[in-house]
């Protein structure tokens, strides 16, 4: 393929992820916005492979038919739930390969750059490599806090908002060293001690980030692993790499916006690192409070029967269990007996941005009934039934209620407002954020105990 035609191809590619996040931000187009971004990345990896500057093409084929066959099989293997984990493990390749791309950019470089450019090369080589060792390092912490490998609680070094801020500036400091300097004995080493510190640095931003702030980090990962692939663009001159990096890094930079402003969080803090994690060790965790009433799937099919207004809330438990096929069967059925049923979606609801959409958009439940959490919140108090299906800190009343609670001020459903409240759970066991909920002990509170999906199909039974 000729330059020229590799330029418009890439043009081409560049609108289509465009239209792909288009069509991403909303549930009826969100389809033909998956297809727009393979069609682009199609077009974009047909043009860079073929195009005028690559060589060896038979081992980037066979490269591609590696990382291809790894890839299917693992998407085919991982579960609903694991996808969170999924995507941070992800997001730790393109870290990785940012600062691969940097080191061979930096091997490879050879002379004959005006001074001007080279310093702009330089620049481009240690800020890659600076953001690729973060992502890598992070994306890593954040996989192992989803698997439940490394405990959600933060980090909580002494003066760590200080090494933060240290890690900074010695890195900094470096860079000027490793532009300025002429001797590659002297560059090396500024480029490996930056790295190790950038590998530090991104393990401990993600260290200390608690429980309940994890939404945010999934966010703001996929954000850096933009900006690392920007980077990446920047140093192989690759256009196209430098507009979807800054369309990832962008578009994530926004979506950890929505999660703070949905959490309550101030952005800059969180990104700085375990805001509004210092009170983790104070009140309500864990423990139980009170008495809690339990109700079985026939009491609870009654009730709703008896109900003109229901709204059902899930949470990860509905995802881990399953539970989305005879949720939207139920639907369906009360719906049919003229109950006006709903859904009220919490922005963290589940592990992943989205997750209990793509849960009920999977399940076929149609989208007018789903409503985000600012649509549905003042109408919990004119409805008869909540079902909260496996969902926990989402719908915790603590948050309103203890400002010594970890997730004190984080915007939550009103469910307790409502007439009755049946929790489908399997124990009195706490949520992600391990907080205890006094929800379970409010009076117009019952517990039907047992595997979200085995309960919502006896209830179908019994309806
Ligand atoms: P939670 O994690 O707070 O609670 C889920 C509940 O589901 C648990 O209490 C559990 O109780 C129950 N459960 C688990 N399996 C089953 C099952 N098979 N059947 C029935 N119940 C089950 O969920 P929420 O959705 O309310 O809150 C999400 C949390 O995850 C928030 O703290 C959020 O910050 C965090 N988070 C969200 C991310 C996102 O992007 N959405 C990313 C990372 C973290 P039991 O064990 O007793 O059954």
């Amino acid at each position: 393929m000729s330059g020229g035609l590799v330029t418009a191809a890439y043009i081409v590619a560049a609108i289509l992820f465009i239209c792909s996040l288009a069509g991403l931000s909303k549930h009826e187009t969100s389809k033909q916005g998956n297809i727009f971004g393979m069609a682009g990345m199609g077009i974009a990896l047909f043009a860079t492979v073929f195009g005028p500057d690559t060589g060896n093409i038979a081992w980037i084929l066979l490269a591609m038919v590696i990382g291809g066959a790894i890839g299917i099989h693992l998407a085919k293997k991982v579960e609903m739930t694991e996808m969170p984990e999924l995507v941070a493990i992800l997001h730790s390749f393109v870290g990785l390969a940012a600062v691969l791309v940097g080191l061979n950019s930096y091997i490879d470089h050879g002379p004959g750059l005006e001074p001007v450019m080279e310093n702009i090369h330089l620049t481009e080589i240690f800020l890659g490599i600076f953001i690729g060792a973060v992502t890598f390092t992070g994306s890593l912490v954040a996989f192992g806090k989803l698997r439940g490998k490394i405990s959600s609680r933060p980090l909580m070094l002494p003066h760590r908002h200080k090494l933060n801020l240290l890690a900074l500036v010695v890195s900094f400091l470096l860079l000027w060293t490793f532009v300025r300097t002429d001797s590659v004995g002297l560059q090396i080493c500024a480029l490996l001690i930056m790295m190790v510190i950038a590998l530090a640095f991104g393990w401990h931003l993600v260290a200390s980030i608690g429980g309940a702030d994890m939404p945010v980090v999934v966010s703001m990962l996929n954000s850096y692993s933009g900006w690392a692939a920007a980077a990446a663009g920047f140093m192989l001159s690759n256009d196209l790499l430098i507009v979807t990096g800054a369309l990832v890094g962008s578009s994530g930079a926004i979506l950890s916006y929505i999660m703070c402003k949905a959490m309550n969080r101030s952005f800059i803090s969180v990104i700085a690192g375990g805001f509004g994690t210092d009170s983790s060790s104070a009140s309500g965790e864990g423990e139980e409070s009170g008495e809690y009433r339990e109700i079985n799937a026939q009491d609870t099919a009654e009730l709703l029967k008896s109900s003109s207004t229901v709204i059902i809330t899930p949470g990860y438990g509905m995802a881990v269990a399953q539970a989305q096929y005879p949720v939207a069967e139920i639907t369906e059925k009360l719906r049919a007996r003229g109950i006006n049923v709903r859904f009220g979606i919490h922005p963290v609801a589940g592990r992943l941005p989205g997750h209990m959409n793509v849960l009920l958009a999977e399940a076929k439940v149609p989208y007018d009934v789903v409503l985000e959490m600012d649509e549905i919140n003042d109408d919990f108090a004119n409805t008869d039934t909540v079902l909260v299906i496996g969902a926990n800190d989402t719908v915790n009343p603590a948050a309103q209620e203890d400002p010594r609670s970890p997730i004190a001020g984080m915007p939550v459903l009103e469910v307790w407002k409502a007439q009755n409240v049946v929790v489908f759970k399997r124990s009195m066991n706490t949520g992600y954020a391990g907080v205890q909920n006094p929800l379970f002990f409010k009076e117009n509170t019952q517990m039907l105990f047992g595997d979200a999906k085995a309960s919502v199909e006896a209830i179908l039974k019994a309806l």
